[in-house]
């Protein structure tokens, strides 16, 4: 049975897309998609080759190998422009995701979606996508495991970055006065929606840098003290998000 987190991410693909997978491993997700009569034909991307091998013999097994056609490389290095109407890329870090694309930008013409989970780093990938022009259409965050995962679509948009960037606007909301970085940081429809599971993932999160900050207490480097000021207001602005989920 495939994870609620993959799931959840096979549901943000458009029916009839044609899905590159970057960062495979198994090859589950171009499976699923293939499966489930979601996506035509999936490329799975890695470059590792464990991973890569695993992604081969699951497709294999599967009896999808006219459908998934899994390469070997690193990240959109894979793909030729058009060949993808959507990409997904799970399951690594926010840096590494922005990485990926940013090498890859001209591979991205033609690609309508994009469907991005980073592990940690979100307010990376959101920072891309305003910048690069792509509209978030839709955050999700779940807990699966322990753990708790975020999924960011993006389209396309033909709209100016002003138009774009409207959604990081310093605004109030259920009125807690909300900066920019908050919004890039915590993401403006996960705050809006203000579910359980986001305010347990920054309830932890208060918890973690309220942990370092207490650590940094009684050092008299200017850096250090510098950087609990910081973390204390980080800490702060977090509280008020978090006071003002409904
Ligand atoms: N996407 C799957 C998921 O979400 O379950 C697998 C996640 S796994 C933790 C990350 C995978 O990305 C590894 O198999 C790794 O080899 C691959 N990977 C890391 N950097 C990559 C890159 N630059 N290009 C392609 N694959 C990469």
């Amino acid at each position: 049975n495939l994870s609620k987190r993959l799931q959840t991410i096979a549901g943000q693909v458009l029916p009839g897309q044609r899905v590159a997978d970057i960062g495979s491993d198994h090859a589950l997700l171009p499976v699923y998609l293939v499966q489930k009569g979601v996506a035509p034909a999936v490329i799975a991307g890695e470059v590792n080759q464990g991973p890569y091998q695993a992604a081969v013999q699951q497709v294999k097994a599967a009896g999808l190998s006219a459908r998934i056609e899994v390469r070997k490389g690193n990240g959109l290095a894979v793909l030729e422009p058009g060949e993808a109407d959507a990409i997904t890329i799970a399951g690594m870090g926010g840096s590494l995701i922005v990485s990926i694309l940013t090498e890859g930008l001209n591979k991205l013409e033609g690609v309508s979606r994009l469907i991005l989970q980073p592990n940690v780093g979100e307010e990376a990938v959101r920072r891309f996508l305003v910048e690069q022009g792509w509209k978030l259409e839709a955050e999700q965050i779940l807990e699966e495991d322990g753990k708790i995962y975020e999924i960011l679509t993006a389209g396309r948009t033909p709209v100016p970055l002003e138009e774009n960037e409207k959604l990081y606007k310093p605004r109030s909301v259920r009125g807690v006065s909300l900066s920019a970085e908050r919004l890039l940081a915590m993401g403006p429809y996960l705050i809006e929606e203000g579910s359980a599971v986001f305010e347990r993932k920054w309830l932890m999160e208060v918890e973690k840098l309220g942990k370092i900050s207490r650590q940094l207490e009684g050092s008299e480097l200017d850096a250090s003290r510098l950087k609990r000021d910081l973390l204390q207001k980080e800490v702060a602005e977090i509280k008020e998000v978090i006071r003002c989920l409904p």
